[in-house]
């Protein structure tokens, strides 16, 4: 029976990433996947290189584009900032070598259960294991066994439709990478009024081969496959471009708006479990390559006092990685995207136009979540001021759940730690 400090369910990113952090503090971590473990993620990876430079990372991406572009209202607008995919493989490699050096021992199993004594966590697989640790780390992804959400409303989700393949023509300019091409001259006039906006995310993979995915923002409910894969055979049409051969077709939905975990339960969680998906641009990687040393020192820190029980650490878990600054800028992130959501397609244009023309410090922190909590607003200050008064109307309406929203974030400024000022134990009595 594996008994260790600290117990990873996932094998996914998160999984990975977290587990490779703990081992490389001297933590004795165990791990539970469902799926065997070098099975090749299925998901593709996008990240602004920067991000991956400021790590020293940027051997992992398999491919990259220098020439960045988006379509909104006024034209083409060019990043200036390169944009990479990762190599899948090399991404697991990476990490699983950390897990190796580290001893991390691999269980395969779904967990199905979980109890805890004041000493450790108990863990049931399907295998038909036990498996016990000090403190249990939930990444079993965005619909997470164990992690117990606050309830929050309807989530968005955003969807995509996309086919890799040859085409008739270029789809998009050879080497270029375009991040969100909202241009909809080839809908009609009633499906522009009538449908929500959708933009092209595309590259060239090279060898004439290219990606072209058409794409939701957020949406509840989400915005249909069916009406994905029109609109980009319509987008396409229109440029007189027909696929002449299909190697992939990617349907891929995910949840933006995840509810905020409960802070106080007795399980840890990382990643898409713990709610770590940016409300507003879906990213999360960045997030949990930057993330994970200040998570995996806040555990090992806490599993050195021998009497602490797994609430007590996972309470430390939570804190690290929902501290107020974190919660603040959550509800933040999600007032933006409500505005976005309720956008029409003009005034959505127009909002994207001015968000990328705030400085890149400003668009490229907001993106990856890099800003303090007065950077950010400082941003969106300087976005109201710079936006066109039909764009500041928009703003200033709160129709539906924003206003919630922005409660939140004001009360939580006075607020010391959410954790503090409301600590609950867990239903165990030590
Ligand atoms: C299609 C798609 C594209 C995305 N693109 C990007 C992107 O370009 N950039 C970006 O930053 N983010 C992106 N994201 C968001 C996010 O980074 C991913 O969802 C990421 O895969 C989440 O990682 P995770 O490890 O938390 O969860 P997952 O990748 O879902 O991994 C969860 C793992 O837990 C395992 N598991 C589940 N239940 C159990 C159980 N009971 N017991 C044991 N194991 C279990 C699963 O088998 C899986 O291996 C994307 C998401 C999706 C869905």
């Amino acid at each position: 029976m594996l008994d260790c400090d600290a117990l990873v369910i996932g094998s996914g990113p998160a999984g990975m990433i977290i587990a490779a952090a703990l081992a490389e503090r001297g933590v004795k971590v165990g791990g539970l996947t469902a799926s065997p473990l070098r099975k090749v993620w299925p998901n593709t990876y996008g990240i602004w290189r920067d991000e991956l430079e400021a790590l020293g990372l940027t051997e992992l991406l398999g491919h990259c584009w220098e020439n960045c572009v988006s379509y909104f209202g006024k034209g083409k607008v060019n990043h200036g900032r390169a944009y990479g995919l990762f190599d899948n493989v090399k991404l697991q490699n990476h990490f699983l070598a950390k897990c190796e050096t580290g001893g991390v021992e691999w269980h395969q199993g779904k967990a199905t259960n979980i109890e805890h004594d004041c000493e450790r966590s108990i863990v049931s697989t399907t295998a038909g294991e036990t498996l016990r640790a000090r403190v249990v780390i939930d990444a079993s992804g965005h619909d997470p066994m164990f992690v117990k959400r606050q309830n929050q409303g309807v989530v968005a989700f955003q969807t995509a439709y996309g086919i890799v393949g040859h085409f008739s023509a270029p789809p998009v300019d050879p080497q270029q990478f375009v991040h969100q091409d909202f241009r909809s001259e080839h809908l009609s006039a009633t499906e522009r009024a009538t449908e929500p906006p959708t933009f092209l995310y595309a590259m060239d993979f090279g060898d004439d081969v290219y990606f072209v995915e058409e794409t939701s923002l957020a949406m509840a409910p989400p915005v249909s496959f069916e009406l994905l894969e029109r609109r980009l055979h319509q987008r396409l049409a229109a440029r007189g471009v027909s696929v002449t051969e299909v190697h992939e077709v990617e349907r891929c939905i995910f949840p933006m708006t995840l509810p905020l975990p409960d802070l106080h339960q007795p399980v840890a969680a990382f990643g898409a479990a713990a709610s770590m998906v940016h409300p507003a641009s879906g990213y999360m990687v960045g997030a949990m390559l930057r993330r994970s040393s200040g998570l995996a020192q806040a555990i090992a820190t806490a599993l050195q006092d021998p009497q602490a029980e797994p609430a007590a650490i996972a309470r430390v878990a939570w804190q690290e990685l929902w501290n107020p600054d974190r919660l603040r800028k959550y509800y933040l992130y999600r007032f933006g995207l409500e505005k976005l959501m309720r956008f029409d397609e003009a005034l959505l244009k127009q909002h994207l136009d001015t968000f990328f023309s705030l400085p890149q410090s400003q668009w490229a922190g907001f993106l990856a979540d890099r800003l303090s909590t007065p950077e950010l607003v400082a941003a969106m200050v300087r976005l109201f001021a710079i936006a066109p008064n039909s764009l500041r109307w928009g703003l200033m309406q709160f129709p539906g759940w924003e206003k919630n929203l922005l409660w939140q974030f004001i009360s939580l400024q006075s607020a010391k730690s959410p954790l503090a000022v409301t600590s609950k134990s867990s239903n165990v009595s030590c």
